[in-house]
Formats: C-alpha cells, structure tokens, sequence
C-alpha cells in the first residue's frame, strides 16, 4: 500500500489532555481521527485535582473554542494554610489566584465534547503492536482488532505504551526525583472551601485542597524515598501500604487521609520525576504530552504543556505536506518550552 505524502489517517493513543486536544486538532482539519484510551470511563467532571493554565495554554483553549467551558468550570483558591509537623498552624496566606484553574475531569469534558460524534473512541483498549513498513503503522490492539493508519501518536502519559514500543522501556528515559505521590479524592467532611491545608514534616508533605463547599475534595501525600519503589507499581494494595507506612501520626487530619485513601476509587500512586528523550518521533509515530516531556508533577505546569505541545503539533500537521517535516517543526518549537512557544 502507498500513502500520500500528506497523511490522513491518524490514531491517537490516549485519551487525556494532549490525545484530546491534538484530536480535536487534526479533527477540525479534516483527519480522520481515531483515539484509543485504556480506562472504560471518562474522568467524572467536578472530580480530581485542579490544574492551573497558564497564558500559552489559555491562548491554545482560546483559540480551541474552550475558553467559555473553561470559565463556567473556573475553581477559586483563596487560602492556603500551612501546618508543622504537630498539626499547628504555622502560617495561613491568601491566594492572589488570578490563575485558569478547573479540576482534571472538567478539562478533560471540555476537551472531549467537540469530538463527540466526529472522532471514533476505542475505549477500554489498548495498542499490542506497532508495525512501522514505511508506508503506514499497521496497529493490533488488545481487543484483537487490527487496523492501519498513517500516523501513530503516542499520549498516554509518562509511562505511555507507544514510547515503550517503539523507543524501549521506560527506565532509561525516566528520571527519578527522589519522591512518590499518592492523589485521590474524599468527601469533603473537613468544612473547607476555596482553600488548601498542608501539613509538612521532614521528607513528608499531606495536601488537601476543595473548592465549593459540597464538592468533593481532593488529597495528595508525598513521601521522600531515596530509591523508586516501581515493583509496587503493578499492585493498588502493596501502594496502599507503602503511602500508609509513612504516614503513622495521629495528627491533624491524618488518619482520615490515610483511610480515605484506602477506599478511593480514583487513586493515583506514582514517582514524582521526568521523562527525558532524544527523539519526540521516528518514522510514523510521534509522542506529545507527559510522554514526551512528562516533567515532575511539583512543577504544576503539566496539563498546559500538553495542551499547547498537542495545538502545536497539530497545527503542523495540518498545514500539510510530509510528515517528517511537520513533526521536526513540532519538536523544534516545542523543546524550547510549552510556554516559550510563539502563538
Ligand atoms: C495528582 C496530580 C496533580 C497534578 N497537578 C497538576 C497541576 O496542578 N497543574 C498542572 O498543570 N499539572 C498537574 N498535574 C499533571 C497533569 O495532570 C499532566 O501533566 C497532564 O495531564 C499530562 O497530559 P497528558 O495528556 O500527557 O497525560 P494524561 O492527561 O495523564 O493522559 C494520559 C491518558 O492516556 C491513557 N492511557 C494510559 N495508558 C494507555 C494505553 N496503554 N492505551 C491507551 N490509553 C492509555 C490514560 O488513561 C489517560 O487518559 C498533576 C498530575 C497529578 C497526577
């Protein structure tokens, strides 16, 4: 089979922010878009952690027609307060907080509702395998289905599946910056609102952080370990057990973090660190978001990366011509800073 210089048919691999938005990119330039994203449920919006956008990615949503659903799904921060090691209140500082700030699940809706009924979704699958002939990608997934597209990009996170099968396992690419995070939401019994509590003791931080008064409210423990613990990784409980065994006081809020932690549905366990790769591309596939770049967490600067890393590289692609040149460009841009980039 020959494809024509300009490709076509793209997958996307990844359902998150930058495999939304680059779809919505590419789908309003006539690709043919399909997405394939591993969990069998979107992200409930008013849920997860807020991220806060910065001006490249509020020009991208912008451009991208988000803006108004961004707005409606704003959260406002105004305190946060900082407390020692006993639970007292060492200070509390109000927020300026003129930040674009929405929960994960409202940004993920708003990206996701422009590519209802226009793009397909495989979801609850996965890819098995790439096969790169030169002329296309010719993909089996896990369902067992089997299909071939001209472009395959990767946006699946930092451990992203497509960087693993066609650039080879993570560790060399990933570098570990000395911690591990544990994210989750719990109801908001505390009687907060518009407001974060940190609790700080050596090597070991508890955030929790809600917004409107009936919402749900949003936890995150850090830990400081001097190696990786990736074999816990596979296991929900041995993660469990792990952020638990560092967290034994019975201070502050503390033991209910630690029950909450144990019954939520949406938690999220991993190492705070970075992806650092040669190459964004080879031949037909290419990597966009925390795949690519995936940079620590503690940064806060993820979410609007991948944003304008997926405009930009969709903004190439669309203007035509092969695809080796536009994924050049896209790296060129991007390698600078997601916030450098010339919009
Ligand atoms: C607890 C926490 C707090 C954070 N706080 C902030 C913050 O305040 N500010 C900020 O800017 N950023 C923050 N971030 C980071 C931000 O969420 C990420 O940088 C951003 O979401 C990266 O976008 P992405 O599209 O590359 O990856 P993601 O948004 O993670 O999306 C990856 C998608 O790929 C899917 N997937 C995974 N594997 C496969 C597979 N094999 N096949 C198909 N699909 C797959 C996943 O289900 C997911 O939908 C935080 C992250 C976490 C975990």
């Amino acid at each position: 089979m020959h494809a024509p210089s300009s490709p076509r048919r793209v997958l996307v691999s990844g359902a998150g922010v930058a495999g939304s938005a680059l779809a919505h990119r590419l789908d309003r330039q006539g690709f043919d878009v399909t997405v394939v994203e591993k969990a069998a449920s979107a992200p409930a919006p008013g849920r997860g952690h807020a991220v806060a956008l910065g001006e490249a990615a509020r020009e991208v949503a912008d451009r991208m027609g988000l803006l108004p659903a961004l707005r409606a799904a704003h959260v406002v921060r105004r305190l946060t307060t900082r407390l020692d090691a006993a639970g007292e209140v060492r200070e509390s500082v109000r927020d300026a907080d003129d930040a674009l700030r929405v929960r994960r699940g409202d940004l993920l809706a708003a990206l996701r509702a422009p590519l209802e009924g226009r793009v397909e979704f495989l979801t609850g699958d996965s890819v098995a395998t790439l096969d790169d002939d030169g002329d296309a990608v010719h993909v089996a997934f896990d369902s067992g289905d089997f299909r071939t597209y001209d472009l395959v990009i990767g946006a699946e996170g930092p451990h992203s599946n497509t960087r693993r099968l066609v650039f080879g396992p993570e560790r060399p690419f990933h570098h570990y910056h000395g911690q591990v995070f544990a994210g989750f939401s719990l109801p908001n019994d505390f009687g907060l609102a518009h407001e974060t509590v940190v609790w700080e003791a050596p090597g070991r931080r508890a955030s929790l952080t809600a917004y409107g008064p009936g919402e749900p409210a949003h936890a995150c423990l850090t830990l400081t370990r001097e190696d990786p613990p990736y074999t816990v990784f596979g296991d929900p409980w041995a993660q469990r057990e792990l952020v638990r065994g560092y967290f034994p006081e019975q201070v502050w809020q503390l033991p209910v973090l630690v029950r909450e932690m144990w019954r939520a549905q949406d938690l999220h366990v991993d190492v705070v660190g970075e992806i650092r790769i040669r190459a964004w591309s080879h031949e037909r596939v290419a990597l966009v978001g925390d795949a690519a770049w995936g940079g620590s967490l503690l940064a806060g600067e993820g979410a609007g990366k991948a944003l304008v890393g997926a405009y930009v590289l969709g903004e190439e692609l669309g203007a035509g011509g092969p695809h080796g040149g536009a994924f050049a460009r896209y790296e060129e841009l991007l390698r600078g800073g997601a916030e450098k980039v010339p919009l």
